[in-house]
């Protein structure tokens, strides 16, 4: 079968009239059609240069992205992105944020427009579809823009630290959903977090980068019985305290490594 998602010797530089940064370099990555796929490492080490790139908002300066086997040079309705922020209009209620982007596509038609609302009832909102986002609290507001994320029936999800703004009780109550609705509707999903326990609980590959630039340090498969719990169990299944010290301590390396490469400050 073909990859879901596949980076060849992908490297990113950003220029500006003052300055180049190479902000990832290298990267080779597939992803499985199907697979939970997470990105940890430090800040700055190009985790959202990498999305940005899959999602076509942005071209590699080296190397090649494809989605489903075919390359990516534009943003593609065959993948959603999902950011920390929500960007819901206040001025639009529930439902008519969730099929914004079906009627920027012109895929709005009374089919998709029922699938929205079977989408808004599955994630416990079919009774707020008449409210505004400021009536809404964080999860719920997540969770709208989760739909308007699904509403076009992308093959790939791209979530950025979707989770990070929300309290800790319903950050695990949306793991738990997410990680759910995804494997009811066989998406294939790359996450982006800073959580290593979130890391770990939601997917089947964790990729560790490393910064300046951002390069693949290390994947870990996550054994079958962390990856068969819903992720809010998963946090108590064998082997998951051994996999967060094992992640844990690689991104203690990388600050140790960097530490050591900084110059000593004059005296
Ligand atoms: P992360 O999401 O892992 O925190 P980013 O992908 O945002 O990292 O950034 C990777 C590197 O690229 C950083 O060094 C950052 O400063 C740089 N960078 C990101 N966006 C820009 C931009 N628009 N212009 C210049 N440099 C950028
Ligand atoms: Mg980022």
């Amino acid at each position: 079968m073909e990859d879901a998602v596949r980076m060849q010797g992908v490297t990113y530089v950003y220029v500006t009239d003052r300055e180049a940064t190479l902000a990832v370099e290298n990267i080779d990555l597939s992803v499985r059609p199907g697979e939970f796929v997470s990105l940890v490492g430090p800040s700055g080490c190009g985790k959202t240069t990498l999305l940005s790139l899959i999602a076509g908002l942005m071209r590699p300066t080296r190397g090649e992205v494809q989605v489903g086997g075919k390359t990516i040079t534009d943003p593609s309705p065959r993948v959603g992105y999902m950011l920390q922020q929500d960007y819901l209009f206040p001025w639009k209620t529930i439902l008519d944020n969730a099929l914004t982007g079906l009627r920027l596509m012109g895929r709005l038609n009374p089919e998709t427009r029922q699938y929205t609302k079977h989408l808004l009832h599955e994630m416990g909102l079919g009774h707020s579809e008449d409210w505004y986002p400021q009536q809404l609290s964080g999860g719920m507001r997540q969770r709208a823009a989760l739909v308007r994320t699904l509403a076009a029936k992308p093959e790939l999800l791209l979530l950025d630290e979707p989770f990070s703004a929300l309290d800790y009780q319903t950050k695990l109550q949306l793991e738990d959903l997410v990680s759910e609705t995804l494997k009811t509707h066989c998406k294939t999903a790359i996450l982006v977090t800073h959580d290593i326990s979130e890391a770990i609980a939601m997917s089947d590959r964790i990729i560790v980068l490393d910064r300046n630039p951002g390069r693949i340090r290390k994947e870990i498969a996550v054994p079958d019985p962390i990856r068969q719990a819903i992720p809010f169990q998963a946090r108590e299944a064998p082997g998951f305290h051994e996999l967060f010290n094992q992640i844990w301590n690689e991104l203690l390396e990388i600050s140790g490594e960097e530490a050591q490469h900084e110059q000593p400050a004059e005296t």
